[in-house]
């Protein structure tokens, strides 16, 4: 049996970083990642046979517990039938009225593999609706990779961007105007000097990936209103909240129709079940302008694979109601101790939470936008994550991530988390 440490020095030796997604080289917690070889329920095992109560979830789409046995049998089904053909198959309609019955504004889904592919199709999707090039996008929301989205704010108050990454030409990076979250006085600024060239808005429909910040009031219909007043388009990134804070996702919790409803959201992580797929929907005027009605292309060798169609409509349809009420007692469970603990130890901090969406942050009061996250003592994240993987439970490795809890979170996984939280909330308050 290989150790995680040999494991990691090896996949260094053939990957960069040894690591396929830069946040699983646990850079900002330190220490060795776990190599993990099974999933089930709560649960993931890593290399060296421990077992840890999981609050990773694959980064959401784990909704059901790992390895529900009802999607895995689905899925080898589906395996078993073909895994690829490349030509239409049934289930994808299927998979697609099922978002149209739970999502309002979805009147036509189109199936991509991931959410960076969603998020960079709807922008282009809502550029070729308008003829206008400018998007608007939230400091510290994340949609995915592509060129135009990752990119960081300039100084100011609604800034062109800057590239975000090395290998990223300023003139596309100019492309986006990246104003503070939940600031309207910012965005009103921005349309009445600039709103004639907007395309679009991005938002992700709770921002999750500065750790969880609400939304303030009704912000999202806001944005949509003010959009609408100048001819621009709103999307709403549900990539991460979708079918996860709601069975509707966040759309399903605001509910705004008619001017104030999005006119594209994007989905991934729960709609695949685990599985490589994602999705854009939205008005029926809009995505009939893809191709091969339209001449907004967009094209996947992969797009609606059937055995990720499988995963996703089987994690869909046992999505219940009750699916979503266990959920929220496991947040309700960990959130409650998580605050008792850290309190018992005098240590700032504030939750911010949607439907079962939570993290925490180390400051006084919830955070409002990216400058006020990253106003808090992160440096006491690092000894509470690894107390409480020391004994037994598996975070997300860094502070500005959400935990993601799932329907098997029982009772003895969940009294496991709770029984680790008061070691690690001393570690933070030592730190
Ligand atoms: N949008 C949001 C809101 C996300 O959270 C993510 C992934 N964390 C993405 C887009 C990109 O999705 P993917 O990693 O599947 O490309």
């Amino acid at each position: 049996m290989s150790t995680n440490a040999e494991l990691f020095e090896r996949a260094k030796l053939a990957i960069p970083g040894g690591v396929n997604s830069p946040v699983r080289a646990f850079g900002s917690v330190g220490g060795t990642p776990a190599f993990l070889v099974r999933a089930k329920g709560a649960h993931v095992t890593d290399a060296e046979g421990r077992d840890l109560v999981d609050l990773v979830a694959s980064w959401g789409p784990a909704i059901l517990g790992h390895a529900h046995p009802e999607v895995v049998e689905a899925v080898q089904d589906a395996a078993a039938h073909g895994l690829s053909f490349g030509a239409s198959t049934p289930a994808e309609a299927l998979l697609a009225e099922e978002v149209e019955r739970r999502v309002g504004p979805v009147e036509r889904l189109r199936l991509v593999s991931t959410g960076t592919e969603a998020t960079m199709t709807a922008i282009r999707l809502a550029r070729g609706a308008t003829g206008r090039d400018l998007l608007v996008k939230f400091d510290g929301h994340y949609h995915g990779h592509s060129d135009g989205l990752l990119v960081a704010a300039g100084s100011g108050l609604a800034t062109l961007a800057m590239p975000g990454s090395a290998g990223i030409p300023a003139a596309v990076a100019a492309t986006t105007v990246v104003v503070p979250y939940n600031d309207r006085a910012a965005i009103e600024q921005l349309f009445a000097e600039r709103g004639s060239e907007i395309a679009a808005i991005i938002v992700e429909a709770a921002a999750a990936n500065m750790g969880l910040v609400e939304p303030d009031g009704d912000f999202n219909a806001f944005l949509a209103r003010t959009a609408h007043a100048h001819g621009a388009l709103l999307i709403s990134d549900e990539v991460l909240t979708g079918f996860r804070v709601h069975r509707s996702g966040m759309w399903g919790i605001e509910q705004w129709t008619g001017d104030d409803a999005p006119d594209l959201l994007t989905f991934g992580k729960v709609i695949g079940g685990g599985m490589p797929l994602a999705a854009l929907g939205g008005r029926r005027d809009l995505m009939e302008l893809l191709a091969p009605l339209g001449p907004v292309y967009q094209a996947g060798t992969l797009s609606g694979n059937p055995v990720a169609v499988a995963a996703g409509l089987t994690t869909l349809r046992l999505a219940t109601d009750d699916v979503y009420r266990r959920l929220d007692h496991a947040a309700d469970v960990i959130t409650g101790a998580l605050t008792d603990a850290l309190r018992a130890e005098g240590v700032a901090h504030a939750i911010s939470r949607v439907g079962s969406l939570f993290s925490v942050a180390f400051r006084d009061g919830a955070p409002r936008n990216f400058d006020e996250v990253k106003a808090q003592d992160a440096f006491r994240y690092p000894p509470f994550f690894h107390a409480m993987l020391d004994a037994g439970v598996s975070l997300p490795p860094s502070v500005f991530e959400a935990w993601f809890v799932t329907a098997a979170h029982d009772e003895a996984a969940l009294g496991r988390i709770v029984d680790a939280l008061p070691g690690a909330a001393r570690a933070a308050a030592a730190a």
